[in-house]
């Protein structure tokens, strides 16, 4: 368990879901390290690949929403998608079943490899912040939730920080997590952020938990720090 986990309970007054929210993550300073030392989800340190936790297809939500990524998908250019000619000819998808997004060369076949003319990254991310529209709108739901993860149980909500046991049998093998306080000189330190989780990850943690939750641990989050 690490250390700074601190679980409080918020009722939602709208639909009576009793929220646990780890608070002890939300109020630390973990920030996303991609693209500045983020070392993957990888077997070996690979912070030169780039590919944060892109290394593996994305988990479809349900099929709405692997209609909506393929949609959006469709729209993306040759200038913008590296793998468009992949994708006009195998589908974005990894089978028929259309679950995860397929894997090309050994990472989403969304994500754009370092010199790539149209940028790195995510495409879908990038095309959504050159649309001037919020990322969550375009991006699979588990890529714009890590490293938040939400277990849902009957009228509880657990709200709580991607674990290694979250990535299965790979997890076991995984280099480094960057949930985790880092074990060695060789890994990378993530809790390094200048403000607190509730802040930096505001839009992603009120999508998840609705805007009267996010009020009462943003309440609770202050009057903890003395702001009354
Ligand atoms: S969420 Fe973690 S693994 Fe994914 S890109 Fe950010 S730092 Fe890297």
């Amino acid at each position: 368990m690490p250390a700074d986990e601190r679980f409080e309970d918020v009722v939602d007054p709208v639909d009576g879901t009793r929220w646990r929210i780890d608070v002890g993550f939300l109020e630390s300073s973990w920030t996303c390290l991609w693209g500045d030392g983020c070392q993957g989800i990888l077997d070996e340190p690979a912070a030169h690949l780039m590919q944060g936790c892109c290394s593996v297809g994305a988990e479809m939500l349900d099929e709405d929403e692997a209609m909506l990524v393929a949609a959006l998908g469709a729209t993306l250019e040759p200038e913008q998608l590296q793998h468009h000619a992949e994708a006009a000819e195998h589908g974005f998808f990894s089978d028929d079943t259309r679950t995860n997004t397929r894997v090309v060369d050994g990472a989403c076949i969304f994500f754009n490899r370092p010199g790539f003319p149209g940028g790195v990254g995510c495409a879908l991310h990038r095309a959504a912040e050159a649309a001037g529209e919020p990322v969550i709108d375009w991006k699979p739901e588990v890529c714009w939730q890590l490293p938040l993860r939400i277990d849902r149980d009957g009228d509880t909500a657990t709200l709580r920080r991607w674990s290694r046991a979250d990535w299965g049998s790979d997890g076991e093998t995984m280099h480094w997590c960057c949930t985790e306080r880092p074990s060695g000189p060789d890994q990378a330190d993530a809790y390094v952020g200048d403000r607190p989780v509730i802040e930096s990850l505001a839009e992603e943690i009120e999508a998840l938990v609705g805007t009267d939750v996010m009020v009462e641990i943003t309440r609770r989050g202050g009057r903890r720090r003395g702001g009354g």
